[in-house]
């Protein structure tokens, strides 16, 4: 038993990173989670595995959440299995770094569609079904770079941007039906994304690291989970969560 018992979560790329983690923090809380992924079958299933083993109900579900169409029979299925939906965490993200000069349109619009596309797609599905339960709690993940933007990151940081102008709107038109909406801008995380950056520079960037250290996928979970369950009152926020990286005015 927990905060979230009886809530059901579908959290979008949960198969590893962030996602992951966040699944397994909302289960040990109580909830029900569809653990969403797009090409990492197995990962997925040793995250629904490992929850189910600890008590909770967990499903897998393929889609990828750029295209509309997987969206739809993803919630779908969410719904047949648990009967609804509570919490939706839009995790599931990608970037294709290159400087301004040199990005293809293909790798603007993929992270568009991936990151930001997705979101709309995601949230527009579920809100009927949250309706229905009498309210819900949207999670975007957003970033760091959204706030204060990046060299050879433009695609990422205007959908990291975008999404927090589409949780200002969101919150506002869905609170009357007792949907909150509400983004988490985490700085650098240890992951296969931060894996992914060169040595050299991961050194350069933890020296802007007030904490002195780069965050755990633990530290963003613990706070969305806060966010489904504490936080009542909580809606339109943009929370930010970087070891002081970046600290707003
Ligand atoms: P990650 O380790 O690269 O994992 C990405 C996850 O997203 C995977 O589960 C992947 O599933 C899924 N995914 C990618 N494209 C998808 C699609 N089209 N449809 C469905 N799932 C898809 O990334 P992460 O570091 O955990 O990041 C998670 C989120 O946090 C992202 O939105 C990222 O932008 C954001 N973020 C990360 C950091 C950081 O430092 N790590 C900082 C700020 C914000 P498959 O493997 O099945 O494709």
């Amino acid at each position: 038993m927990g905060p979230l018992t009886g809530k059901v979560a579908v959290v979008t790329g949960a198969s590893r990173g962030l996602g992951r983690s966040i699944a397994f923090e909302l289960a040990s809380s109580g909830a029900q989670v569809a653990v969403n992924y797009n090409t990492s079958a197995e990962p997925a299933m040793e995250v629904a595995r490992c929850i189910s083993s600890d008590g909770s109900r967990a499903v897998t579900v393929q889609a990828d959440v750029s295209r509309e169409e997987d969206v739809r029979r993803m919630v779908d299925e969410v719904v047949q299995e648990f009967g609804g939906v509570d919490i939706l965490v839009n995790n599931a993200g990608i970037n294709r770094d290159r400087t301004l000069r040199k990005m293809t349109s293909a790798e603007w619009h993929e992270v568009m569609r991936t990151n930001l596309d997705s979101v709309f797609y995601c949230t527009q599905a579920v809100v009927p079904h949250m309706s229905q339960r009498g309210g819900g709690v949207v999670v975007n993940m957003s970033s760091i770079i959204g706030r204060m933007g990046n060299v050879g990151q433009a695609n990422y940081a205007a959908s990291k941007a975008g999404m927090i102008g589409f949780t200002k709107a969101a919150a506002r038109e869905l609170a009357r039906d007792n949907i909150r909406v509400v983004a988490v801008c985490p700085g650098f995380v240890e992951t296969d994304m931060l894996a992914g950056v060169p040595e050299q520079a991961r050194e350069r960037l933890l020296t802007q690291v007030p904490l002195g250290r780069f965050g755990k996928p633990g530290d963003v979970a613990r706070l969305v989970r806060f966010l489904c369950s504490e936080a009542g009152w909580m809606t339109g926020a943009i929370l930010d969560l970087n070891g002081g990286h970046y600290i707003p005015s």
